[in-house]
């Protein structure tokens, strides 16, 4: 019998970690779970703990350390907190593969930890590749350590790469399902509150993920990580609006042939790839049935209502330190809007003036980029007065 592969998750309390817990506990034969972290939510950290009994866990937040410490007092399982802690346990030898479902720059720091110490990476964390791709990517390939996609379109593009060898790709297809906001324009948008931002007509997922959706920003940060995953040129990565988000997305190689992914939109199926890849692993997800979805349709992003996305196109094609930025603004941009501090379309408007304020760097060191992300953070904060 093989050994169980013993995972990390990162962000465990999360709608990536948690469902990657769900496709694991299914799966108890072939995965064990060592590490699991949270930033705030100690309760339920604590139940996770308890019923997998991993080697250690992380809460972020350093004032809920005695909380969990105390809780979990009965059992073998090893509690830290704080943020340097998330990067000490990611170099730890008791796990094989870490899934990265932090959000946001936060996940940068442990996951690079984690390639350096060899470990492989379940890749949920885009805001990692958006933010130092090219350094990412340089040391998972000096280090031997595969990056395996999560994020479903990344998934779709990896799985029908899977046996095309050394064949060239003309170009990726990204399809975005437009969000819940998709056909409107900006006198619609300009109104839009936060928790209608928060419907996302497929996908159950994080806050700041579902406002990205929303905005289009998310698809932006999409074709930034797709750049650096699969090493393509920015004009191989072209994104399509579909709305039933059935086709995953698609890959074209230089005969024209195009390969698609398809299925239900459920984060548990890349998950579970991931995890089992080059393997498949039977399950009874829900299928997708040609009877009840007849119709797949296909448009054009409207780049000039949903201008995230242009900025996102704007520091693809620049590259250095501009995607590191666009990336910082959006994140305090976003949480801006969901303390209903600031209006949809002015997280675009932030986004933007950290772009041309922040300076740019061609090819930033890793400490550069930090400062980047930090400097962007600071001012973008200081526009709203935050
Ligand atoms: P989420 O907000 O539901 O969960 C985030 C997790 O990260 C939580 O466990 C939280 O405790 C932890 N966390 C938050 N801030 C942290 C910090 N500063 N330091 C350490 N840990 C912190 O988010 P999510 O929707 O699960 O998304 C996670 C990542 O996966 C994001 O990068 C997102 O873009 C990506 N992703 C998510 C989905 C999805 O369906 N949810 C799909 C594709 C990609
Ligand atoms: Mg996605």
């Amino acid at each position: 019998m093989t050994p169980k592969k013993r995972i990390a998750i990162f962000g465990s309390t999360g709608s990536i970690g948690t469902q990657a817990l769900e496709v694991i506990a299914a799966n108890a034969d072939k995965f064990s779970v060592e590490v699991l972290t949270a930033q705030n939510n100690a309760d339920l950290l604590i139940k996770q703990a308890q019923y997998f009994t991993p080697n250690c866990v992380v809460i972020g937040n350093e004032s809920k350390y005695q909380y969990v410490k105390d809780a979990l007092a009965a059992t073998p399982v090893k509690v830290f907190a704080g943020e340097d802690a998330l990067e000490e346990v990611a170099g730890m030898d008791c796990y094989d593969m870490m899934v990265a479902a932090v959000v946001g720059f936060a996940g940068l720091k442990p996951t690079l930890r984690a390639i350096e110490s060899g470990k492989a990476i379940g890749l949920a964390n885009k805001e990692t590749l958006v933010v130092a791709g090219d350094i990412v990517m340089r040391k998972a390939i000096e280090k031997r350590v595969p990056i395996i996609p999560i994020d479903s379109e990344h998934s779709a593009i990896f799985q029908c790469l899977v046996g095309e060898g050394r064949n060239k790709i003309e170009k990726i297809i990204l399809t975005a399902s437009g969000g819940p906001f998709f056909g409107k324009k900006p006198n619609f948008l300009v109104n839009v509150k936060r928790d209608h931002a928060l419907q996302h007509p497929n996908w159950s997922m994080g806050a700041k993920i579902t406002i990205d959706s929303a905005t289009l920003m998310n698809k932006g940060l999409e074709m930034i990580e797709a750049k650096w995953l699969f090493n393509l040129q920015a004009d191989q990565i072209q994104v399509v609006i579909h709305p039933q988000s059935i086709i995953h997305s698609m890959v074209q190689f230089e005969d024209g042939s195009i390969k698609a992914q398809m299925g239900l939109p459920d984060m548990k199926l890349p998950i579970q790839y991931a995890l089992s890849f080059p393997n498949r692993i039977a399950n009874n997800f829900p299928r997708y049935d040609f009877k009840k979805v007849q119709t797949l349709n296909f448009d054009e992003p409207d780049l000039r209502t949903f201008r995230n996305l242009a900025l996102a196109i704007e520091a693809l094609n620049k590259g250095g330190n501009l995607p590191c930025i666009l990336n910082a603004a959006n994140e305090i941009a976003v949480y801006a809007f969901l303390k209903n501090r600031i209006g949809f379309l002015d997280m675009t408007a932030l986004v933007e003036k950290a772009m041309s304020k922040v300076p740019f760097i061609q090819n930033p060191t890793l400490e550069e980029y930090f400062d980047s992300d930090a400097e962007a953070r600071n001012y973008t904060a200081s526009l709203i007065d935050l």
